[in-house]
């Protein structure tokens, strides 16, 4: 489990994998599940498998996100993708 702080919040992250077909999650695999399914989940889907689940197709989901990053969704910041490409 990794820990670090940016700014005043504090973030908790560990690995993950997707609870349908075991795939390593990105942050923004988990970004997106908690985004279109419950954001309090704490098992996640990877975006393909969200795409299948929500019964749409997965360049949407990217469309979505991306859209939802330029708003300034936390869940997509770029901070949060930074660290995990490491
Ligand atoms: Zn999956």
């Amino acid at each position: 489990m990794i820990v670090w702080s940016i700014g005043r919040a504090s973030l908790t992250v560990k690995m993950e994998n997707c609870i349908v077909c075991g795939k390593e999650l990105t942050a923004l695999d988990i970004g997106a599940h908690k985004k279109f399914i419950n954001r309090g989940s704490r098992e996640y889907m990877c975006k393909t498998c969200l795409s299948e689940h929500l019964k749409v197709p997965e360049e949407l989901l990217d469309q979505k996100i991306e859209h939802f990053r330029r708003q300034g969704c936390t869940l997509f910041s770029k901070n949060d993708l930074k660290v995990l490409d490491k």
